[in-house]
C-alpha cells in the first residue's frame, strides 16, 4: 500500500509525547513491511535536517485566507531510507522555539498553523498518478486534512482513492477554537453544523477527524471504549457511540417484537402495503430468505392479501419473521433504528421517505433505482464495489429473483464489518434535512413572486 502520514511530531526529530514515538517509529516498520510510507512534518526549527538528510525539494503554492502563500517542501529519509519524510517549511508559523506554544501557554495562531500546514501536505503530496491508498492522520493537529479531503477535495482525481484513518492519542486535547477564527479554515460554513466542526459553539477539529474519517481507531482497545463514556470523552463521547447505538437500538428491537436476540442481519420494511411498493417481490421471495440465517421484522397496512401473505409467513418462520399490521409512528422509527437493513423495492416513488431515514440511522437501505430512491440512494455496485461512495444497494428490474440477489450481495457485504460501517457511515452523514428542502421551496416561492 501507499500510505500517507501526518503528524505533528515524530521521534527522532521533533517531540512532545507519546504521539512523537508512534508517528516516527510506525512509518519505518511498516516500509519494512513494504509498503511505500510517506510521513508529513512541520518543519520546525528544532528539526535537525542532518538527521533524515533534508534538502529544499519545491515550493508550492497553498491557498490560504482567500489568498495563496508559498511554502518550501524539504525532502529526506525515515529509518535508513525505509521511508519517505516531507516537511513544510513555513518559517513564520513553525521556526519557534516550541511545537504548540511556550511556557506553558498555546500559540494564539495554533489553528491558522495547522490549518496551513494539513493544506500544504494536500497540496504538496498530491500525485494524480500515484495516489496514496491510506491517508492516516493523528490527533487534532492532523484532523483537517481529514475534513479537507472529504470536502474541498471530494471531487479531486488525485484523491478520490484515498481512504483515510483517523487516530486518537489523547480526547483531552480536542484543538478547539472560537467560532471567529472558522473562516481560517478556508471551509465553507455548511460545514460549521453539530453533526460536522461545530461543537458548542465553537471549532473543534478533534471532531472533525471523528466525523469525515473513514475508519476511526485508538491507541489502545480500552481506552477505545472509556472514550465512549462521559468519563473519558471529554464531551465526544456521543459522537463515538453513534454506531454502539446500533447495537442497543437492535437489541431492543428484537425483545420488543419477540426475536432471538442473536447477533444476524436484521431486515426492516416500513410500508404502505401496496402494489406499488413492491411488497409482491418481497413476500414472493421471503420463503428463500427466511431460510437463510436472518430476521426480518415487518411493519405495515393495505392490502388484505398482504396482510394475510405476511401473517402465514410469520407463523412458518416464528423467531425469524416478526410482522406488525397496525400503523405506528414509535415502532416505525424503533425499526429504522434496530435494523441492519431496510427494504423498499418500490415500483415508483416519487419521492420515499423512509430510505432517508435509514440513512440518517445507519441503516443501509436496499432499493428499487425509481424516482427518489435513485436519487437518493448510491448503490454499491455501480459506485465501483468495495471502498467506495456507495450508503446502499439498488435494482432495476421489478422481479423477485433480482431484488433477493441484491439482498443476498448486501448481506455478502454485512459480513465484512469495516466496509459494512463505512457504508453506514457514508449514509449517517447525508444531509437530507427538511432545513434543505425548506430553503428550495423559499427559491420556489422567491420565482413564483417574479412571475
Ligand atoms: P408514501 O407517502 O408513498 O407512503 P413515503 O416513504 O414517502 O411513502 O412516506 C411514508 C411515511 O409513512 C414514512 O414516514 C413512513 O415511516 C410512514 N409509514 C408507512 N407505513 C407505516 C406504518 N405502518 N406505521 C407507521 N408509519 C408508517
Amino acid at each position: 500500500m501507499r500510505i500517507l502520514m501526518l503528524a505533528s511530531e515524530a521521534v527522532p526529530l521533533a517531540k512532545t509525547g507519546g504521539l512523537a514515538d508512534v508517528a516516527g517509529t510506525l512509518p519505518v516498520e511498516l516500509a519494512r513491511l513494504g509498503h511505500e510510507v510517506q510521513l508529513a512534518l512541520p518543519r520546525y526549527a528544532s528539526i535537525d535536517p542532518q538527521v533524515s538528510s533534508l534538502r529544499q525539494a519545491a515550493t508550492v503554492a497553498v491557498p490560504f485566507r482567500g489568498d495563496s502563500v508559498e511554502v518550501g517542501i524539504e525532502t529526506g529519509a525515515l529509518g535508513n531510507k525505509a521511508g519517505s519524510l516531507v516537511c513544510i517549511r513555513y518559517d513564520p508559523f513553525f521556526s519557534r522555539t516550541g511545537l504548540y506554544g511556550e511556557e506553558g501557554r498555546d500559540y494564539p495562531d495554533n489553528l491558522e498553523r495547522f490549518v496551513l500546514f494539513c493544506r500544504a501536505v494536500l497540496e504538496a503530496c498530491r500525485q494524480p498518478k500515484r495516489p496514496p491508498d491510506v491517508l492516516h492522520a493523528h490527533d487534532w493537529q492532523t484532523a483537517l486534512a481529514v475534513a479537507y479531503l472529504k470536502t474541498l477535495y471530494r471531487d479531486d482525481p488525485a484523491w478520490e482513492k484515498t481512504r483515510v484513518l483517523f487516530t486518537i492519542h489523547n480526547m483531552g486535547y480536542q484543538g478547539r477554537f472560537p467560532v471567529t477564527d472558522y473562516p481560517a479554515t478556508g471551509l465553507p460554513w455548511s460545514e460549521y453544523t453539530p453533526e460536522r466542526l461545530e461543537f458548542y459553539g465553537q471549532v473543534n477539529l478533534l471532531k472533525g477527524g471523528l466525523v469525515y474519517a473513514d475508519l476511526l481507531n485508538t491507541v489502545s482497545p480500552t481506552y477505545a471504549r472509556e472514550i465512549q463514556t462521559v468519563e473519558f470523552g471529554h464531551g465526544l463521547e456521543g459522537v463515538l457511540q453513534t454506531l454502539s447505538g446500533k447495537k442497543a437500538c437492535k437489541t431492543a428491537l428484537q425483545r420488543e417484537m419477540k426475536l432471538p436476540a442473536r447477533n444476524v442481519p436484521l431486515l426492516g420494511l416500513v410500508s404502505r402495503l401496496a402494489f406499488q411498493k413492491g411488497i409482491d417481490l418481497i413476500v414472493e421471495i421471503l420463503p428463500k430468505l427466511l431460510e437463510l440465517d436472518v430476521q426480518m421484522v415487518a411493519l405495515g397496512s393495505g392490502e388484505p392479501a398482504y396482510h394475510q401473505r405476511l401473517t402465514d409467513l410469520s407463523t412458518r418462520y416464528p423467531g425469524k419473521l416478526a410482522v406488525r399490521l397496525a400503523f405506528d409512528e414509535g415502532l416505525a422509527h424503533r425499526i429504522e433504528a434496530g435494523a441492519d437493513l431496510s427494504l423498499m423495492p418500490s415500483r415508483y416513488e416519487p419521492c420515499g421517505l423512509n430510505q432517508l431515514y435509514s440513512l440518517r440511522y445507519g441503516t443501509v437501505p436496499v432499493v428499487r433505482k425509481t424516482g427518489g430512491l435513485a436519487d437518493t440512494v448510491v448503490p454499491y455496485l455501480s459506485a465501483g464495489g468495495k471502498g467506495n461512495k456507495a450508503t446502499g444497494f439498488a435494482f432495476e428490474t421489478p422481479q423477485p429473483e433480482v431484488l433477493l440477489s441484491t439482498i443476498l450481495l448486501a448481506l455478502r457485504v454485512y459480513r465484512d464489518k469495516e466496509e459494512w460501517q463505512a457504508l453506514m457511515r457514508r449514509g449517517m452523514k447525508q444531509d437530507f434535512s427538511w432545513q434543505r428542502s425548506a430553503k428550495q421551496y423559499v427559491e420556489l416561492y422567491e420565482r413564483a413572486r417574479a412571475v
